[in-house]
């Protein structure tokens, strides 16, 4: 994940939580992708070590634990850097312009002429992040399959170049997550940069304040409208926080016994429930900020351990350091 600083509901339903579940059944890592912030923002570096620090706090506050699960900044594991190189010499510049994702950066943010170097393959940088740790399953959305494809072909096209006789990468499999998209509080997708976000730090009050604001079926004025909870983000809400209460959220909707406003108040009383062990831990880590540096140097140790193995089969499927 790039760190953008403090996480939203987005972020913690979208991966989050899910990565919490899988790191039961998985070896897992919990890769801080900050090199990955320079393919669209390169001119602003000064905030990312304090986006490091937010995101991560937020990280373990969630559930994972860097115990079972490192987690570790790309940017000190500079074997990523290496395997990038070497995976960009095996790569045409024409797979990676067909990369469907860019063209979509390319028309949403205007770059046209100025998509660097660093943006056309990053694809292959997520693939050495992948790679570098053997990974066998990575946690996606949708949107992001394309992406493991590109790490796939480059595992396979590794492997047949340099190692046919005894595989160095695994081809890594997309698992997609079981509740994929949270929709931000004016119905688009939920991002900081958009400010239609609920943060995962937010307090009670804010998240109250925040939900009152959400839009919501544009048929349903007043509050025994009949509404239609298909089209209606705080029922998203209700079915992600609220499972238990859908069916009745649903038809009180839709006959119109149920008003906006209260729907609304009993979304964001579940929506605090859930998130209050989190801002319990959240306010532990804050009074202890020393503890979430030393995680991430830990973190950083261990991943540099299993990166300096890797290159190691790369350099002798390679020939070199003779
Ligand atoms: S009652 Fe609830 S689900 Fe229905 S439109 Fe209003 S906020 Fe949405």
């Amino acid at each position: 994940m790039r760190p953008t600083g403090r996480l939203h509901l987005g972020n913690y339903v979208g991966a989050l939580e899910n990565w919490v579940h899988l790191q039961d059944d998985y070896e897992n890592y919990h890769l801080v992708a900050d090199w990955h912030t320079l393919t669209t923002d390169y001119e602003h570096t000064r905030q990312i070590p304090g986006n490091i620090l937010e995101m991560v706090t937020d990280w373990i506050a969630a559930g994972i634990d860097p115990e079972k699960s490192p987690i570790f900044v790309q940017s000190s594991v500079k074997a990523h850097a290496e395997l990038y190189l070497l995976l960009n010499m095996i790569v045409a510049k024409g797979r990676l312009e067909r990369n469907p994702t860019l063209k979509d950066q390319v028309r949403d943010l205007e770059l046209e002429d100025a998509v660097t170097a660093g943006h056309l393959t990053y694809p292959v940088l997520q693939a050495a992040d992948i790679m570098m740790y053997k990974g066998e399953v990575v946690p996606v959305g949708e949107d992001q399959l394309p992406h493991i494809e590109v790490t796939r072909e480059l595992a396979r096209r590794f492997n047949n170049l340099y190692a046919p006789d005894a595989p160095v990468f695994p081809e890594p499999e997309g698992l997609l997550t079981r509740f994929p998209r949270l929709q931000g509080l004016d119905g688009r997708r939920m991002s900081k940069s958009l400010g239609n976000t609920i943060l995962l730090a937010d307090s009670p009050d804010e998240i109250s304040a925040k939900l009152r604001k959400a839009v919501t079926d544009p048929q349903k004025v007043r509050k025994n409208d009949p509404g239609r909870p298909d089209v209606c983000l705080v029922f998203g809400y209700h079915q992600k926080f609220n499972e238990a209460e859908t069916a009745e959220i649903r038809s009180g909707c839709e006959s119109g016994a149920l008003g906006c406003v209260d729907c609304k108040r009993r979304c964001a009383e579940r929506i605090v429930e859930h998130l209050t062990p989190i801002h319990e831990r959240r306010r532990d880590l804050e009074a202890h900020p020393a503890r979430v540096i030393e995680v991430i140097a830990e973190g950083n140790r261990r991943a540099n351990e299993v990166a300096a193995l890797t290159m190691s089969e790369v350099h002798a499927a390679m020939g070199f350091g003779v």
